[in-house]
């Protein structure tokens, strides 16, 4: 068992799927692990391995990352990429969703509890509401995030010199 570095940056290529623009860019990891990472025996080869590993889980995760990176030819964005990562970031919010609406019922029945006689839908419409109003906030915030780590993550650089 050894502990080994990981790699936090890799160079890849941006390839725009609207424009067919291609650039060379440096990916950092957004959220390296600091940590050394154990590597099962000690030989060269083992080490080898794990970096090789390290680098092919960069390369897909920077490539994923740059599907949603404005263009630097075109300044377009790939919808259908777009689209995916809203898919992704809306996963938290159907987990929130329910909890929204329970803390809604709940907190309008406890706040409310006068109001309740003569509307006794009422903390299931403010539930409702909630999450009608709250997840798309959510949604927006998470894309936002997604959207400023990837731009953050990449640093194009400049094109390298025709051969
Ligand atoms: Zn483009």
């Amino acid at each position: 068992m050894m502990l080994l570095k990981v790699p936090t940056q890799i160079r890849t290529v941006f390839t725009c799927q609207l424009c067919g623009h291609q650039a060379p860019v440096d990916y950092h990891d957004p959220a390296p692990i600091d940590e050394r990472e154990p590597v099962p025996g000690k030989d060269r080869h083992a080490r080898e391995q794990a970096i090789n590993d390290a680098n092919a889980k960069l390369e897909k995760q920077a490539q994923k990352a740059l599907r949603i990176v404005r263009c630097p030819a075109c300044g377009r964005l790939d919808g259908k990429a777009v689209r995916k990562a809203l898919l992704q970031a809306s996963l938290p919010v159907v987990a929130l969703a329910p909890g929204l609406f329970m803390g809604g019922v709940i907190g309008t029945a406890l706040l409310a509890p006068a109001l309740l006689k003569t509307a006794p839908r009422l903390p299931v419409m403010v539930g409702a509401l909630l999450v009608l109003v709250l997840s798309p906030l959510v949604l927006l915030h998470r894309y936002r995030q997604l959207r400023k780590e990837a731009t953050r993550s990449a640093h194009f650089l400049p094109p390298a010199p025709p051969a």
